[in-house]
């Protein structure tokens, strides 16, 4: 059976995952990492990714932050803040809307401008490869919304928009960039190698935002199958390159469980 790593961190808490005795194709030790934000950092910082500062309290808010919740929340309940009296008035908003619990604890990190970028791989532990699959970009409401409207009808809401995510949509990367988009790749791969035995096996996403000079700022991880390989089903451009027939993420995994089946490898792709 194969069910996808999103569907068990939405439902699940790290520690039933953790549980689970039926062998998991990639790593589901990783999953913790993911959903707990000040790991999630670390591992990101293993990885030599450029990370957005963060910011621990949010008297020391300065410059234009994004307020998170915890876990893979879709993006539902993210905020942006000036200052400190701006963090608590839309703070308290939430909470009043019921959105936010009052207990809850947010992470603040500064908000970085640019081109949206969710890039995903595959890493393969048989051939010791990592395989770039392609790009797309996440479309979240209601912040998209916000930009459709001129700004002296924003200026007059007083709604705090929200990150939910709505769909995706691909984007191709200037060839130029792709050196890179590998080498964080492979960074991220030797950094979970060393932290997080047996390491980032099978498909993730480093997610982020290219600015004005092409510089890429990353302020998420999924170690995991994302949503946005469905708008490949039937390939994608990058993977048309490598593979002599149409080859979705979820092909992918599937073949890589086959070859690891008749090579006596399962214990390589799985935890
Ligand atoms: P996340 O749950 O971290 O993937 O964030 C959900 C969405 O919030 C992302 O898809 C981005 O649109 C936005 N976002 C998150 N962090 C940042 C950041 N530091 N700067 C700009 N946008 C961000």
């Amino acid at each position: 059976m194969l069910i996808p790593h999103g569907t068990l961190i939405a439902q699940m808490s790290s520690e039933q995952i953790e549980s689970i005795k039926t062998p998991i194709f990639g790593n589901k030790w990783i999953l913790r990492w993911e959903s707990d934000r000040i790991m999630k950092e670390k591992l990101m910082r293993e990885a030599k990714l450029p990370v957005p500062k963060p910011v621990l309290d949010s008297k020391d808010i300065n410059t234009l932050v994004i307020v998170k919740r915890q876990g893979a929340a879709g993006g539902k309940g993210y905020f942006l803040a000036a200052n400190q009296e701006d963090y608590n008035k839309k703070r308290e908003q939430l909470i009043t809307q019921g959105i936010l619990s009052k207990d809850e604890s947010l992470y603040i990190q500064e908000y970085a401008a640019g081109v949206l970028a969710y890039l995903q791989f595959f890493y393969s532990p048989l051939k010791e490869e990592l395989e770039f699959f392609g790009a797309d970009q996440r479309h979240e409401s209601d912040i998209e919304g916000m930009a459709r409207i001129p700004s002296e009808q924003q200026l007059k809401s007083n709604k705090v928009p929200s990150f939910n995510v709505i769909g995706n949509s691909p984007i191709i990367l200037r060839e130029s960039l792709l050196d890179e988009v590998y080498t964080m790749g492979e960074n991220f791969v030797e950094a979970a190698k060393r932290i997080v035995s047996p390491g980032m096996n099978g498909p993730f996403c480093i997610e982020g935002v290219y600015d004005e000079n092409a510089k890429f700022t990353s302020f998420e991880f999924s170690a995991r199958i994302v949503a946005g390989t469905n708008i490949y089903m039937d390939g994608s451009p990058y993977y048309s390159l490598l593979f002599n027939e149409p080859m979705s993420m979820g092909k992918r995994i599937a073949r890589e469980i086959k070859t690891a089946k008749e090579t006596n490898q399962l214990d390589k792709i799985t935890t």
